[in-house]
């Protein structure tokens, strides 16, 4: 039996494990990361790649804007096909009830210094001329980005490399208590071992509470300047907090090849990677309800992927506190390429002892294990 030994073990190379290797690497601390698929194969290779601050709690706030600056810092080493763009978001509202959400949004961003605009219908339009007419305004993000998910989860885990990281082609059958078992009969040991299989999780650690909430996307061939700004309607808010029903959203960006990706739906319970065409049909109409030339474009490519969600919206990072060993970097739902980054840096920050720039207890997996006992 060959065994190995590192500092950090980190299992799963999408985005999250590809960031914490980059992170750990940085550190100074010896690593490994194990996956049997391509790097960033997973719901990386599935995800629109939208960075965007988000508000639904200060926790959220708070994490996606720390690794929004992180994605800030580290444009200028980023590769080419990585395709960062910072081109905005304009969250879209149809009518008065969605305008107010406007106004608290302006707000809550306004006194955390992000830099935002309330747009009425006619600047609305200018902006982007293929809204229809007759919504209500929006509010610009211009600092929110774009990028391309699988080339900066390659990036990420090539630098590490380039620095001493380690990457093992293998599935991990078995995890814990400082040691990691590989489908090829390796044995590692480290002191620390990171669970980065995103909505696998809790196949390797079963207390871990993650559910699947599968996604589809649509890409088109190339418009040019048909979209502009990534744009999200408003109502995806109350459609991203359902837990329960099956739900679909405007939400579209512009791709630097001119290509227009269509978003998103959002289902529980749905674990065959198949496309549904009928969640796919609702996802489609509801774009054209918002941009009708979209009716005219042709969609070349349509897929699915799986988001790993907690019960309570935020991701896990931190240790298992039923194993020293066991560090969970996992759960982030529909922003794990945004919070990567901040994912990577309060992850090692517990490994290191290192002093952490945001309050990491709302990430803490401790949180849940406490609510079950209580339970
Ligand atoms: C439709 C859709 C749209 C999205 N849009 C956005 C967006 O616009 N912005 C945003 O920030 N986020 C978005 N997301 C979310 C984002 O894609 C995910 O949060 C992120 O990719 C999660 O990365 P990860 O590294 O945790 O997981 P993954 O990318 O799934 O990586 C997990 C890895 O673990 C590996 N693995 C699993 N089991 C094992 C094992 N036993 N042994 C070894 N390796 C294993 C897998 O092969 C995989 O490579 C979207 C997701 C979907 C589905």
């Amino acid at each position: 039996m060959k065994s190995e030994s590192y500092d950090v073990a980190i299992v799963g190379a999408g985005i999250v494990g590809a960031a914490c290797a980059d992170e750990c690497v940085r550190r100074g601390l010896r690593v490994v990361v194990i996956d049997p698929d391509a790097v960033g194969s997973g719901a990386t290779a599935s995800g629109m790649g939208h960075i965007v601050v988000m508000d639904d709690s200060d926790a959220q706030f708070a994490l996606t804007r720390y690794s929004q600056r992180l994605w800030q810092q580290l444009r200028a080493d980023l590769p080419d096909d990585v395709e960062y763009e910072e081109c905005g978001t304009i969250w879209v509202a149809a009518d008065d009830e969605e305008m107010r959400e406007v106004w608290r949004k302006h707000e809550y961003y306004s006194a955390r210094d992000v830099s935002n605009q309330v747009l009425d219908e006619s600047r609305l339009r200018r902006l982007e001329p293929n809204l229809r007419t007759g919504l209500k305004g929006g509010l610009l993000i211009p600092e929110d980005a774009v990028l391309y998910p699988p080339c900066a989860a390659r990036f990420l885990l090539e630098r590490s490399q380039q620095r001493g990281a380690r990457f093992h082609t293998e599935c991990v059958t078995r995890l814990g208590e400082g040691r990691v078992d590989l489908s090829d009969g390796v044995v590692i040991r480290a002191e620390f071992i990171v669970n980065a299989t995103g909505a696998s999780a809790s196949d390797l650690n079963p207390g871990v509470e993650i559910k699947k909430r599968k996604g589809h996307l649509a890409i088109t061939d190339r418009y040019h300047g048909f979209v502009r700004h990534q744009l999200v309607e408003l109502g995806y808010l109350k459609s991203a907090h359902s837990v329960t029903a099956d739900s679909v959203a405007f939400n579209v960006q512009p791709r630097r090849t001119g290509q227009i990706l269509i978003g998103s739906s959002r289902q529980y319970g749905a674990e065959d990677k198949g496309v549904d065409h009928d969640i796919l049909a609702r996802m489609l109409n509801r774009a054209q309800e918002y941009m009708p030339a979209l009716a005219s474009v042709s969609v070349i490519r349509t897929w699915t992927g799986f988001r790993a969600a907690t019960s309570d919206q935020l991701p896990f990072i931190g240790p298992w506190p039923k194993d020293n060993s066991l560090m969970l970097a996992t759960g982030h739902e529909g922003l794990g390429i945004t919070t990567s980054l901040g994912t990577a840096r309060i992850l090692v920050d517990q490994i290191t002892g290192g002093e952490p720039q945001i309050p990491i207890e709302p990430y803490l997996p401790s949180r849940r294990v406490r609510e079950i006992t209580h339970v």
